[in-house]
């Protein structure tokens, strides 16, 4: 078997494998489903490409190698389409078509009639670099943003030996009078080489488009585990292990910090007066007066029904008791719209600090458990202070 037949094999295995992948993630997976479809058209193209160019690699017929350029030109532009959807940048689909025209339009309309088949070649491989250029230069700060500089480097890299392979190529092909190192091998050779070149610029980008799809998909995951669906709050599992780790930092440092048990006030009248719907708009309502008004450093989350939690770091007694004030007075002032109605809504919260090395989260949460059950007896809308941990005292209660 020949070399040819292993790049063959090669090209037609890959492009395959790469394209069949795009079209499982995008119909079967659901996942950047219009995304997913450019980037199968891309492999698709870039795979015939490739092919036309081996398989027709000693034959001088103008048309296998026209297509194969102008298969190239579609592969670029499906790509950077694919890249324009999945990170949701403007689309510049007149660009696109102004160099598809000069690329592909040159090649068929002046190139094919002259029978300039490096002239024809030549125009299809520096539209390709224009839109590869346009590509790397669009996606990287996106890129860096969403995934971190190593990935958007990586990427620009790729389609910057991308844009180099295709206007090198080009060039060579419109001045073959120019001095070149490699004047000495024979020309087949070279063939070979750049088709191994662009085969495995061609897999390599879209390992990384995979993986940066893969990626988004598993922040995605990791964000809805720890998020509340309804108020985009943390979920009672994340602040339970932002407690814990609260906890390990005072007995090791020493670092007191503070906890808010919240509840709304009579919530049940709410749904039952106006409905499911307008109890989760209030939900949501309190959440975010809730994130508006706690610090940065605060975290505040759903810890079930229409119980919240604020975890306050670093934050003694009288701290806690003006930034639980702020929050009541915050919620007190608010006017949920809904239908004809403007709801308003009170919490009542039950505040203890952590300050004792000795004490458990458990019985931490317990004590402002009680100093909020205490706040509601109290008459509601009020910030009751558990009272301090004393070793021993309510590990029994
Ligand atoms: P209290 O002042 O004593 O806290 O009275 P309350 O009515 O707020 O307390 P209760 O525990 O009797 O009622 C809480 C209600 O919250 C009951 C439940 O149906 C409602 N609830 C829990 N989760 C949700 C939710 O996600 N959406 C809506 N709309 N209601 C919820
Ligand atoms: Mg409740
Ligand atoms: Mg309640």
């Amino acid at each position: 078997m020949q070399a040819t037949h292993f790049l063959i094999i090669f090209i037609l295995v890959t492009h395959t494998l790469n394209s069949g992948m795009w079209w499982v993630a995008g119909s079967w997976m659901g996942l950047s489903r219009r995304a997913s479809k450019h980037w199968m058209l891309s492999n698709l193209c870039y795979g015939t490409g490739l092919l036309l160019t081996v398989l027709y690699a000693k034959d001088p017929d103008l048309v296998q190698w026209m297509l194969a350029g102008m298969m190239v030109v579609v592969g670029a532009v499906s790509q950077h389409r694919g890249m324009q959807t999945f990170l949701k940048l403007p689309d510049t689909r007149f660009e696109h078509a102004a160099l598809m025209l000069a690329g592909i339009g040159f090649a068929l309309v002046v190139a094919l009639p002259m029978a300039w088949r490096e002239a024809g070649l030549a125009a299809c491989f520096g539209a390709t670099a224009l839109v590869m250029t346009h590509l790397a230069t669009e996606c990287f700060a996106p890129l860096k943003t969403e995934f971190g500089p190593q990935t958007a480097w990586v990427h620009t890299v790729l389609m910057a030996l991308a844009v180099c392979t295709f206007a090198g190529t080009a060039a060579g092909l419109l001045f073959p009078e120019w001095p070149r190192p490699w004047s000495q091998v024979a020309s087949e050779v070279v063939h070979s080489w750049l088709v191994m070149g662009s085969l495995t610029l061609s897999i390599l980008s879209s390992f990384v488009v995979g993986y940066i799809v893969v990626m988004r998909l598993v922040r995605r995951l990791e964000h809805l585990s720890h998020h509340d669906g309804l108020t985009g709050l943390l979920n009672r599992r994340a602040v339970e292990a932002m407690l814990d780790r609260e906890v390990q930092r005072l007995q090791r440092f020493g670092q007191p910090f503070s906890l808010l048990l919240i509840d709304i006030d009579h919530f049940k009248r709410i749904n039952d007066r106006l409905g499911h719907a307008a109890g989760d708009a209030v939900l949501a309502a309190v959440a975010a007066a809730l994130k508006e008004e706690a610090r940065e450093v605060d975290r505040v989350a759903r810890f079930g029904g229409e119980e919240f939690c604020v975890v306050l770091p670093h934050t003694d007694r009288e701290g806690a008791l003006h930034a639980a004030e702020r929050l009541r007075s915050a919620v007190e002032g608010l006017r949920v719209p809904w239908g004809e109605d403007l709801v308003t809504v009170t919490i009542s919260t039950g505040l203890a600090c952590a300050d004792d090395q000795s004490e458990s989260l458990s019985l931490l949460l317990k004590r402002a458990d009680m100093a909020l059950y205490e706040a509601k007896g109290a008459g509601r809308n009020r910030v009751v202070l558990a009272t301090p941990f004393e070793a021993g005292a309510l590990a029994t209660a």
